[in-house]
Protein backbone atom coordinates (compact mmCIF):
# COMPACT_ATOMS: atom_id res chain seq x y z
CA UNK A 1 0.00 0.00 0.00
CA UNK A 2 1.05 3.51 -0.90
CA UNK A 3 2.88 5.17 2.40
CA UNK A 4 0.66 8.25 1.58
CA UNK A 5 -2.44 6.63 0.69
CA UNK A 6 -4.64 5.41 3.78
CA UNK A 7 -6.66 2.76 3.24
CA UNK A 8 -10.15 3.62 4.47
CA UNK A 9 -13.02 0.97 3.29
CA UNK A 10 -12.66 -1.87 0.97
CA UNK A 11 -15.57 -3.73 -0.21
CA UNK A 12 -17.51 -5.32 -2.84
CA UNK A 13 -19.32 -2.23 -3.57
CA UNK A 14 -17.29 0.79 -2.83
CA UNK A 15 -19.10 3.23 0.63
CA UNK A 16 -20.28 6.40 -0.58
CA UNK A 17 -17.85 9.40 1.61
CA UNK A 18 -19.59 12.49 2.53
CA UNK A 19 -16.27 14.64 2.37
CA UNK A 20 -16.28 17.95 2.41
CA UNK A 21 -14.27 18.45 -0.83
CA UNK A 22 -10.78 20.12 -0.08
CA UNK A 23 -10.35 22.86 -2.49
CA UNK A 24 -7.03 23.10 -3.96
CA UNK A 25 -5.85 23.89 -7.62
CA UNK A 26 -5.53 20.74 -9.75
CA UNK A 27 -4.03 20.81 -12.94
CA UNK A 28 -3.05 17.56 -14.08
CA UNK A 29 -0.21 15.79 -16.47
CA UNK A 30 -1.44 13.10 -18.85
CA UNK A 31 1.36 10.61 -20.02
CA UNK A 32 0.43 9.90 -23.97
CA UNK A 33 1.65 6.94 -26.03
CA UNK A 34 1.07 7.57 -29.83
CA UNK A 35 1.51 4.97 -32.62
CA UNK A 36 1.25 6.15 -36.10
CA UNK A 37 0.64 9.57 -35.92
CA UNK A 38 -2.26 9.34 -33.29
CA UNK A 39 -2.74 9.12 -30.01
CA UNK A 40 -3.70 5.84 -28.16
CA UNK A 41 -7.26 5.22 -26.98
CA UNK A 42 -6.00 4.17 -23.65
CA UNK A 43 -4.25 7.48 -22.97
CA UNK A 44 -7.79 9.80 -24.16
CA UNK A 45 -9.12 7.71 -21.94
CA UNK A 46 -6.51 8.99 -18.84
CA UNK A 47 -7.55 12.42 -20.07
CA UNK A 48 -11.28 11.40 -19.27
CA UNK A 49 -10.02 10.34 -15.97
CA UNK A 50 -8.19 13.99 -15.65
CA UNK A 51 -11.72 15.08 -16.12
CA UNK A 52 -12.94 13.49 -13.14
CA UNK A 53 -10.82 15.03 -10.50
CA UNK A 54 -11.89 18.91 -10.58
CA UNK A 55 -14.36 20.17 -13.37
CA UNK A 56 -11.72 23.25 -13.40
CA UNK A 57 -8.91 20.97 -13.91
CA UNK A 58 -6.23 22.20 -16.88
CA UNK A 59 -5.18 19.17 -18.02
CA UNK A 60 -1.06 19.25 -20.18
CA UNK A 61 -0.98 16.01 -22.41
CA UNK A 62 2.70 14.38 -22.69
CA UNK A 63 4.28 12.98 -25.39
CA UNK A 64 7.35 12.22 -26.40
CA UNK A 65 8.86 11.12 -29.79
CA UNK A 66 10.71 11.82 -33.09
CA UNK A 67 10.05 12.43 -36.66
CA UNK A 68 7.31 12.96 -38.39
CA UNK A 69 5.26 10.72 -37.04
CA UNK A 70 5.49 12.62 -33.48
CA UNK A 71 4.61 15.49 -35.14
CA UNK A 72 1.46 13.83 -36.84
CA UNK A 73 0.74 12.50 -33.20
CA UNK A 74 0.80 16.19 -31.58
CA UNK A 75 -2.05 17.56 -34.17
CA UNK A 76 -3.93 14.54 -32.60
CA UNK A 77 -3.50 15.37 -29.56
CA UNK A 78 -4.40 18.72 -29.39
CA UNK A 79 -7.79 18.21 -30.74
CA UNK A 80 -8.89 14.08 -29.59
CA UNK A 81 -10.37 15.82 -26.18
CA UNK A 82 -11.47 18.81 -25.22
CA UNK A 83 -10.45 18.76 -22.01
CA UNK A 84 -6.67 19.12 -23.03
CA UNK A 85 -5.76 22.68 -22.36
CA UNK A 86 -2.01 21.85 -24.14
CA UNK A 87 0.10 19.59 -25.67
CA UNK A 88 4.09 19.04 -24.17
CA UNK A 89 6.10 17.40 -27.00
CA UNK A 90 9.75 16.08 -26.19
CA UNK A 91 11.24 15.24 -29.34
CA UNK A 92 14.45 13.90 -29.25
CA UNK A 93 15.99 10.75 -31.21
CA UNK A 94 16.42 9.45 -27.49
CA UNK A 95 12.77 9.17 -27.37
CA UNK A 96 12.17 6.99 -30.50
CA UNK A 97 11.34 4.45 -28.48
CA UNK A 98 9.79 4.50 -24.83
CA UNK A 99 12.53 3.86 -22.52
CA UNK A 100 10.90 3.68 -19.44
CA UNK A 101 14.14 5.48 -17.39
CA UNK A 102 14.33 8.35 -19.81
CA UNK A 103 10.59 9.12 -19.77
CA UNK A 104 10.83 9.26 -15.76
CA UNK A 105 13.43 11.56 -15.89
CA UNK A 106 11.35 13.61 -18.58
CA UNK A 107 8.15 13.32 -16.65
CA UNK A 108 10.93 14.40 -13.02
CA UNK A 109 12.28 17.79 -15.12
CA UNK A 110 9.02 18.46 -16.16
CA UNK A 111 7.16 18.29 -12.70
CA UNK A 112 10.28 20.47 -11.39
CA UNK A 113 9.46 22.98 -13.73
CA UNK A 114 5.65 23.18 -14.08
CA UNK A 115 4.36 21.33 -10.71
CA UNK A 116 1.07 20.07 -11.56
CA UNK A 117 -0.68 18.53 -9.02
CA UNK A 118 -1.60 15.17 -10.75
CA UNK A 119 0.10 12.91 -13.04
CA UNK A 120 -2.01 10.20 -14.65
CA UNK A 121 -0.89 7.22 -17.06
CA UNK A 122 -2.96 4.44 -18.04
CA UNK A 123 -1.76 0.57 -16.45
CA UNK A 124 -0.47 -0.63 -19.44
CA UNK A 125 3.25 -1.88 -19.50
CA UNK A 126 4.25 2.02 -20.54
CA UNK A 127 2.39 3.34 -17.36
CA UNK A 128 3.97 0.36 -15.54
CA UNK A 129 6.70 0.87 -16.39
CA UNK A 130 7.46 4.95 -16.19
CA UNK A 131 4.95 5.82 -13.57
CA UNK A 132 6.40 3.88 -10.70
CA UNK A 133 10.10 5.12 -11.59
CA UNK A 134 9.08 9.07 -12.22
CA UNK A 135 7.22 8.83 -8.46
CA UNK A 136 10.02 7.04 -7.24
CA UNK A 137 12.33 10.53 -9.09
CA UNK A 138 9.87 12.61 -7.27
CA UNK A 139 9.38 11.03 -3.92
CA UNK A 140 6.08 9.97 -4.27
CA UNK A 141 3.82 7.13 -3.49
CA UNK A 142 1.92 6.24 -6.82
CA UNK A 143 -2.08 4.88 -6.32
CA UNK A 144 -2.21 2.08 -9.02
CA UNK A 145 -5.53 0.77 -11.48
CA UNK A 146 -7.86 3.18 -10.27
CA UNK A 147 -10.86 2.48 -11.69
CA UNK A 148 -12.86 5.11 -10.08
CA UNK A 149 -12.26 8.60 -9.20
CA UNK A 150 -14.52 11.11 -6.42
CA UNK A 151 -12.63 14.09 -6.11
CA UNK A 152 -9.29 15.27 -6.51
CA UNK A 153 -7.95 12.86 -3.42
CA UNK A 154 -10.40 9.44 -3.29
CA UNK A 155 -9.87 6.90 -5.26
CA UNK A 156 -11.09 3.38 -6.08
CA UNK A 157 -9.03 0.53 -7.34
CA UNK A 158 -9.17 -3.54 -7.07
CA UNK A 159 -7.83 -5.74 -4.61
CA UNK A 160 -7.31 -9.35 -4.75
CA UNK A 161 -7.71 -9.95 -7.65
CA UNK A 162 -10.59 -8.15 -8.52
CA UNK A 163 -12.67 -9.51 -6.04
CA UNK A 164 -13.06 -6.63 -3.58
CA UNK A 165 -12.49 -2.61 -4.31
CA UNK A 166 -10.67 -0.29 -1.84
CA UNK A 167 -11.25 3.07 -1.55
CA UNK A 168 -7.80 5.26 -1.14
CA UNK A 169 -7.54 8.88 -0.09
CA UNK A 170 -4.03 9.90 -1.65
CA UNK A 171 -2.68 12.47 1.66
CA UNK A 172 0.73 12.69 0.35
CA UNK A 173 2.75 16.18 -1.43
CA UNK A 174 2.13 17.04 -4.85
CA UNK A 175 2.29 15.44 -7.14
CA UNK A 176 -0.65 12.94 -6.58
CA UNK A 177 0.23 10.35 -9.33
CA UNK A 178 -2.11 7.24 -10.41
CA UNK A 179 -2.09 4.72 -13.22
CA UNK A 180 -5.84 4.65 -14.17
CA UNK A 181 -7.44 1.42 -15.49
CA UNK A 182 -8.40 2.81 -19.61
CA UNK A 183 -11.15 0.12 -19.40
CA UNK A 184 -13.02 2.34 -16.64
CA UNK A 185 -12.82 5.50 -17.99
CA UNK A 186 -14.34 5.50 -21.62
CA UNK A 187 -14.60 8.48 -23.90
CA UNK A 188 -17.97 9.48 -25.00
CA UNK A 189 -18.07 9.70 -28.81
CA UNK A 190 -17.40 13.13 -29.90
CA UNK A 191 -18.42 14.03 -33.48
CA UNK A 192 -15.48 15.22 -35.84
CA UNK A 193 -17.38 18.66 -36.04
CA UNK A 194 -17.82 19.52 -32.54
CA UNK A 195 -14.33 19.32 -31.71
CA UNK A 196 -14.40 23.32 -32.11
CA UNK A 197 -10.76 23.80 -29.79
CA UNK A 198 -7.65 23.15 -30.55
CA UNK A 199 -5.15 23.27 -27.75
CA UNK A 200 -1.71 25.00 -28.28
CA UNK A 201 1.32 22.75 -28.44
CA UNK A 202 4.62 23.51 -27.00
CA UNK A 203 7.84 21.71 -27.19
CA UNK A 204 9.85 20.76 -24.04
CA UNK A 205 13.14 22.19 -23.45
CA UNK A 206 15.27 19.06 -23.24
CA UNK A 207 18.82 20.97 -22.68
CA UNK A 208 19.19 19.92 -19.11
CA UNK A 209 18.41 16.83 -19.57
CA UNK A 210 21.42 15.54 -19.50
CA UNK A 211 23.33 12.54 -21.91
CA UNK A 212 23.75 10.40 -19.68
CA UNK A 213 19.83 10.70 -18.80
CA UNK A 214 19.30 7.59 -20.78
CA UNK A 215 21.15 5.39 -17.99
CA UNK A 216 21.88 2.00 -18.44
CA UNK A 217 19.09 0.49 -20.78
CA UNK A 218 19.58 0.58 -24.43
CA UNK A 219 16.88 -0.32 -26.73
CA UNK A 220 17.26 -3.66 -28.77
CA UNK A 221 14.37 -4.47 -30.35
CA UNK A 222 10.59 -4.51 -30.51
CA UNK A 223 8.18 -7.46 -31.78
CA UNK A 224 4.78 -7.41 -32.00
CA UNK A 225 2.33 -9.83 -32.69
CA UNK A 226 -0.10 -10.26 -35.64
CA UNK A 227 -0.61 -6.43 -36.45
CA UNK A 228 -3.64 -6.87 -39.03
CA UNK A 229 -5.72 -8.51 -35.68
CA UNK A 230 -7.21 -5.53 -33.49
CA UNK A 231 -5.19 -4.81 -30.34
CA UNK A 232 -6.58 -7.15 -27.35
CA UNK A 233 -6.49 -4.27 -24.98
CA UNK A 234 -9.08 -1.79 -27.33
CA UNK A 235 -10.72 -4.51 -29.23
CA UNK A 236 -14.55 -4.83 -29.75
CA UNK A 237 -14.81 -8.48 -29.68
CA UNK A 238 -12.18 -10.42 -28.07
CA UNK A 239 -12.13 -14.56 -28.72
CA UNK A 240 -10.19 -16.45 -25.75
CA UNK A 241 -9.09 -20.16 -25.42
CA UNK A 242 -8.28 -21.74 -22.61
CA UNK A 243 -6.08 -25.01 -21.23
CA UNK A 244 -9.36 -26.64 -22.89
CA UNK A 245 -8.04 -26.14 -26.12
CA UNK A 246 -4.95 -28.80 -25.88
CA UNK A 247 -2.60 -27.67 -27.67
CA UNK A 248 -1.16 -24.75 -30.23
CA UNK A 249 -2.36 -26.40 -33.11
CA UNK A 250 -5.70 -26.86 -31.48
CA UNK A 251 -5.70 -23.19 -30.71
CA UNK A 252 -5.48 -22.06 -34.13
CA UNK A 253 -9.47 -22.63 -34.58
CA UNK A 254 -9.67 -19.80 -31.98
CA UNK A 255 -7.56 -17.36 -34.45
CA UNK A 256 -9.60 -18.65 -37.22
CA UNK A 257 -12.72 -17.38 -35.60
CA UNK A 258 -11.40 -14.31 -34.34
CA UNK A 259 -10.69 -13.62 -38.06
CA UNK A 260 -14.25 -13.98 -39.13
CA UNK A 261 -15.12 -11.87 -35.95
CA UNK A 262 -12.97 -9.39 -36.93
CA UNK A 263 -12.17 -10.40 -33.22
CA UNK A 264 -8.88 -10.46 -31.26
CA UNK A 265 -7.46 -13.15 -29.54
CA UNK A 266 -6.67 -13.59 -25.59
CA UNK A 267 -5.96 -16.71 -23.93
CA UNK A 268 -5.35 -17.68 -20.44
CA UNK A 269 -1.99 -17.89 -18.51
CA UNK A 270 -2.62 -21.75 -18.55
CA UNK A 271 -2.54 -22.16 -22.51
CA UNK A 272 0.10 -19.49 -22.28
CA UNK A 273 2.05 -21.62 -19.82
CA UNK A 274 1.44 -24.55 -22.36
CA UNK A 275 2.92 -22.57 -24.92
CA UNK A 276 -0.02 -22.73 -26.84
CA UNK A 277 0.06 -18.42 -28.19
CA UNK A 278 2.85 -15.67 -26.64
CA UNK A 279 2.32 -14.66 -23.37
CA UNK A 280 1.39 -11.09 -25.08
CA UNK A 281 -1.89 -12.76 -25.40
CA UNK A 282 -2.72 -13.72 -21.71
CA UNK A 283 -5.77 -11.56 -19.99
CA UNK A 284 -5.90 -11.03 -16.38
CA UNK A 285 -4.43 -10.67 -13.48
CA UNK A 286 -0.92 -10.92 -14.77
CA UNK A 287 -2.17 -10.19 -18.13
CA UNK A 288 -4.06 -7.81 -19.94
CA UNK A 289 -7.00 -5.95 -19.01
CA UNK A 290 -9.94 -6.17 -21.61
CA UNK A 291 -13.49 -5.03 -21.27
CA UNK A 292 -14.95 -5.34 -25.04
CA UNK A 293 -18.57 -5.39 -26.20
CA UNK A 294 -18.33 -8.88 -26.94
CA UNK A 295 -16.00 -11.47 -24.92
CA UNK A 296 -16.23 -15.30 -25.77
CA UNK A 297 -14.39 -18.10 -23.67
CA UNK A 298 -13.70 -21.15 -24.60
CA UNK A 299 -12.35 -24.15 -22.39
CA UNK A 300 -11.59 -21.53 -19.78
CA UNK A 301 -12.47 -22.52 -16.24
CA UNK A 302 -12.90 -18.66 -14.63
CA UNK A 303 -10.36 -18.58 -12.00
CA UNK A 304 -10.23 -15.15 -10.57
CA UNK A 305 -7.50 -13.99 -11.80
CA UNK A 306 -8.66 -14.70 -15.27
CA UNK A 307 -12.17 -13.14 -14.36
CA UNK A 308 -9.96 -10.05 -12.92
CA UNK A 309 -8.71 -9.82 -16.98
CA UNK A 310 -12.08 -9.57 -18.58
CA UNK A 311 -15.21 -9.25 -15.87
CA UNK A 312 -16.13 -5.80 -17.16
CA UNK A 313 -17.12 -6.90 -20.52
CA UNK A 314 -20.13 -6.02 -21.55
CA UNK A 315 -21.17 -9.60 -22.74
CA UNK A 316 -19.74 -12.78 -21.67
CA UNK A 317 -20.01 -15.84 -23.75
CA UNK A 318 -18.75 -19.37 -22.28
CA UNK A 319 -18.13 -22.47 -23.74
CA UNK A 320 -17.10 -25.48 -21.73
CA UNK A 321 -18.09 -28.74 -20.96
CA UNK A 322 -18.02 -28.87 -17.05
CA UNK A 323 -21.84 -27.53 -16.04
CA UNK A 324 -19.71 -26.37 -13.28
CA UNK A 325 -17.06 -24.35 -14.37
CA UNK A 326 -17.24 -21.08 -12.40
CA UNK A 327 -16.95 -18.90 -15.83
CA UNK A 328 -20.62 -19.66 -16.43
CA UNK A 329 -20.98 -17.42 -13.12
CA UNK A 330 -19.80 -13.94 -15.28
CA UNK A 331 -21.39 -15.51 -18.31
CA UNK A 332 -24.29 -13.84 -19.73
CA UNK A 333 -24.76 -16.74 -22.04
CA UNK A 334 -23.48 -20.14 -21.47
CA UNK A 335 -23.02 -23.50 -23.42
CA UNK A 336 -22.33 -26.63 -21.82
CA UNK A 337 -20.98 -28.50 -24.39
CA UNK A 338 -17.55 -29.77 -26.42
CA UNK A 339 -15.68 -26.50 -28.21
CA UNK A 340 -14.14 -29.16 -30.76
CA UNK A 341 -17.89 -29.53 -31.85
CA UNK A 342 -18.56 -26.15 -31.04
CA UNK A 343 -16.11 -23.71 -32.96
CA UNK A 344 -15.83 -25.69 -36.25
CA UNK A 345 -19.97 -25.96 -36.59
CA UNK A 346 -19.39 -22.11 -35.74
CA UNK A 347 -16.46 -21.43 -38.26
CA UNK A 348 -18.75 -23.53 -40.90
CA UNK A 349 -21.90 -20.70 -40.30
CA UNK A 350 -20.19 -17.66 -39.88
CA UNK A 351 -19.80 -15.80 -42.93
CA UNK A 352 -15.90 -14.63 -44.19
CA UNK A 353 -14.88 -11.49 -42.92
CA UNK A 354 -15.12 -8.99 -46.10
C1 LIG B 1 -0.63 -14.98 -9.02
C2 LIG B 1 -1.41 -15.61 -10.15
C3 LIG B 1 -1.70 -14.85 -11.26
C4 LIG B 1 -2.44 -15.41 -12.31
N1 LIG B 1 -2.72 -14.62 -13.39
C5 LIG B 1 -3.51 -15.13 -14.35
C6 LIG B 1 -3.91 -14.33 -15.47
O1 LIG B 1 -3.52 -13.18 -15.61
N2 LIG B 1 -4.71 -14.89 -16.40
C7 LIG B 1 -5.18 -16.18 -16.31
O2 LIG B 1 -5.92 -16.62 -17.19
N3 LIG B 1 -4.79 -16.95 -15.28
C8 LIG B 1 -3.97 -16.48 -14.31
N4 LIG B 1 -3.58 -17.29 -13.30
C9 LIG B 1 -3.88 -18.74 -13.39
C10 LIG B 1 -5.29 -19.09 -12.96
O3 LIG B 1 -5.32 -19.32 -11.57
C11 LIG B 1 -5.78 -20.37 -13.68
O4 LIG B 1 -4.85 -21.40 -13.43
C12 LIG B 1 -5.94 -20.23 -15.18
O5 LIG B 1 -6.70 -19.08 -15.48
C13 LIG B 1 -6.65 -21.47 -15.72
O6 LIG B 1 -6.67 -21.41 -17.11
P1 LIG B 1 -7.74 -22.26 -17.94
O7 LIG B 1 -9.09 -21.83 -17.57
O8 LIG B 1 -7.32 -22.17 -19.35
O9 LIG B 1 -7.41 -23.74 -17.49
P2 LIG B 1 -8.21 -24.74 -16.58
O10 LIG B 1 -8.50 -24.16 -15.26
O11 LIG B 1 -7.44 -26.02 -16.62
O12 LIG B 1 -9.60 -24.92 -17.32
C14 LIG B 1 -9.75 -25.54 -18.54
C15 LIG B 1 -11.24 -25.61 -18.79
O13 LIG B 1 -11.46 -26.15 -20.08
C16 LIG B 1 -12.61 -26.96 -20.01
N5 LIG B 1 -12.51 -27.91 -21.12
C17 LIG B 1 -11.62 -28.91 -21.30
N6 LIG B 1 -11.83 -29.54 -22.47
C18 LIG B 1 -12.90 -28.96 -23.02
C19 LIG B 1 -13.62 -29.17 -24.23
N7 LIG B 1 -13.26 -30.13 -25.08
N8 LIG B 1 -14.68 -28.39 -24.50
C20 LIG B 1 -15.07 -27.40 -23.65
N9 LIG B 1 -14.42 -27.14 -22.49
C21 LIG B 1 -13.35 -27.91 -22.19
C22 LIG B 1 -12.56 -27.62 -18.66
O14 LIG B 1 -13.84 -28.02 -18.24
C23 LIG B 1 -11.99 -26.48 -17.81
O15 LIG B 1 -13.04 -25.73 -17.20
C24 LIG B 1 -2.85 -16.74 -12.25
C25 LIG B 1 -2.55 -17.51 -11.11
C26 LIG B 1 -1.84 -16.95 -10.08
C27 LIG B 1 -1.55 -17.79 -8.87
Amino acid sequence: MAAGAILRAFSKRPPRFHTTSISRSVSTLVLAEHENGLIKAQSVSAVEAAKSLNNENSVSMLLAGSGPSLKEAAKHAASCHPSISQVLVADSDKFSYPIAELWAKLVHMIQQRDGYSHIISTSGSFGKNTLPRAAALLDVSPITDVIEISGSNQFVRPIYAGNALCTVRYTGANPCMLTIRATSFPVPHVSADSRSNEAPISQVDLSTLGEDAIGKSRYVKHTSQDAERPDLGSARVVVTGGRGLKSAENFKMIEKLAEKLGAAVGATRAAVDAGFVPNDLQVGQTGKIVAPELYIAFGVSGAIQHLAGMRDSKVIVAVNKDSDAPIFQVADYGLVGDLFEVIPELLEKLPEKK
